[in-house]
């Protein structure tokens, strides 16, 4: 179950297109309870969806941090994304 490595992300999860639209809504604020519980749960399973989780969610508080300071260079977030999955 937790054999998913790092540049197999996609074959980990098999809804995995399912679950990064709520990913996505669930980090805009914009998703429904029944998307937030199925995630939720969903991520305790799935290392693979857990780990875009993290990353997309720090990315938002770094662009966040961006926007609030003006110093984050503005390639950090695709840096980031890179380290994490390639
Ligand atoms: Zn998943």
């Amino acid at each position: 179950m937790e054999s998913v490595g790092k540049g197999d992300a996609k074959k980990g999860c098999k809804e995995f297109e399912k679950c990064l639209e709520i990913l996505h809504l669930m980090l805009d604020s914009e998703a429904s309870k029944d998307q937030e519980e199925y995630l939720n749960e969903h991520v305790e399973g799935c290392m693979t969806c857990f780990e875009h989780y993290e990353v997309e969610k720090q990315i938002r508080i770094l662009l966040q941090t961006r926007l609030e300071h003006k110093q984050v260079p503005s390639d950090l977030a695709s840096s980031i994304r890179s380290k994490v999955f390639e």
